[in-house]
């Protein structure tokens, strides 16, 4: 199939256009290289079925193709505070061209929402039909409004159009190929902790994350784009297993074998408590779980984070 990727240089970007060049598939790659780089890329550009172009999602795109995968937002918060008002225009604007080409082009298309419309939850774990807990004015609401705001023009173009839809909530993911200067908290840590530098811990550590290594993300990804035509979602990914902040620290310390001391910052506004995704619907629809530990998972980054880290 002809398929485009939006955030393609990216990391989910980079690792998805990895397996849709593995199965056959003939990809576009389109990216502003904001927080994406041509290095995530440079190893598929001679590849015959592999093309990347630089473009910006707030601008229209006329191309043909069979699926999107619609991936292009900045994703850490570092990142997408830089320039909250692109982040909401990234999210919203990119949503709206992206569905228009697939109205057009009567192409399938899948977005990558996020956990972050669930907020700072009050519903542990979070299940598709809780509706979240989210500040709009806050330092983090570009992100989180514009993606609601994307989930939003995805069931409308579904329902008034009859644009055929995927939308995929993500949980927090790592792996290879996260920037390492991103401020994400597990490329901080093994960042920090293989310079010997300080783990910087935000409050007091106990706030929860579920972290889901790269390629069941991918996986699960995969497998939602190709279920059955009326199956929309919104569907979580994600990896169930919580951790505190605290607990990844030591993790990561164990692993590098850093003598890294932990320090403690103040928690950033609007920080979410504690998020673990109910990934019953994934299950039943994609028949998707994840399969690699966090102890694994973060194995395999430090490998490639010490290859990055001078
Ligand atoms: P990333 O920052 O590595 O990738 C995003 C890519 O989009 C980058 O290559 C960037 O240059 C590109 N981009 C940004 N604005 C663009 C624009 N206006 N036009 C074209 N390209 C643009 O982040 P990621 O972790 O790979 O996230 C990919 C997607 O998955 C994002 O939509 C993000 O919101 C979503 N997501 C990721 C996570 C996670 O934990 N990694 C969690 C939830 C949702
Ligand atoms: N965090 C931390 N130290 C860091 C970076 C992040 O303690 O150096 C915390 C952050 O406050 C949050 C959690 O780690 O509670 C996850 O942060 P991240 O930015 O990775 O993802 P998000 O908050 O968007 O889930």
């Amino acid at each position: 199939m002809k398929i485009l990727v939006t955030g393609g240089a990216g990391f989910l970007g980079s690792h998805l256009c990895d397996r849709l060049i593995a199965e056959g598939h003939e990809v576009l790659c389109v990216d502003n290289y904001f927080t994406g780089t041509r290095r995530n890329i440079a190893h598929l550009l001679a590849h015959p079925m592999f093309e990347a172009a630089r473009h910006d999602v707030t601008f229209p795109l006329y191309v043909e193709t069979e699926r999107i995968f619609n991936l292009a937002c900045p994703a850490s918060p570092v990142h997408y505070q830089h320039d909250p008002v692109q982040t909401t225009k990234t999210s919203v604007h990119g949503a709206i061209n992206m569905l228009g080409l697939a109205k057009r082009v009567k192409a399938r298309i899948l977005q990558a929402s996020t956990s972050e419309v669930y907020g700072d939850p009050d519903v542990h774990p979070q299940p598709e039909g809780y509706w979240g807990r989210v500040n709009p004015i806050g330092i983090r609401s570009c992100y989180d409004e514009g993606k609601r705001c994307a989930e939003t023009l995805f069931f409308d173009y579904h329902r008034q159009h009859r644009v055929d839809i995927k939308v995929m909530r993500i949980f927090n993911t790592y792996g290879p190929r996260m920037h390492p200067n991103d401020g994400r908290v597990v490329s901080n840590f093994i960042v920090q902790a293989l310079k010997g530098e300080d783990i910087t811990i935000y409050g007091d550590g106990q706030q929860t994350r579920s972290f889901c290594y790269v390629d069941d993300l991918i996986d699960g990804m995969l497998r939602l784009m190709e279920t059955e035509a009326g199956f929309t979602g919104p569907v979580n990914v994600g990896n169930p297993s919580e951790f505190t902040m605290l607990e990844l620290a030591e993790l990561v310390l164990n692993l590098t074998k850093s003598r890294s001391r932990l320090v403690f910052r103040p928690l950033p506004s609007d920080d979410p408590r504690q998020r673990q995704p109910d990934i019953a619907l994934a299950r039943e629809k994609l028949n998707w779980e994840p399969k690699v530990s966090l102890h694994d998972g973060l194995q395999r980054t430090i490998a490639y984070f010490r290859t990055v880290v001078g």
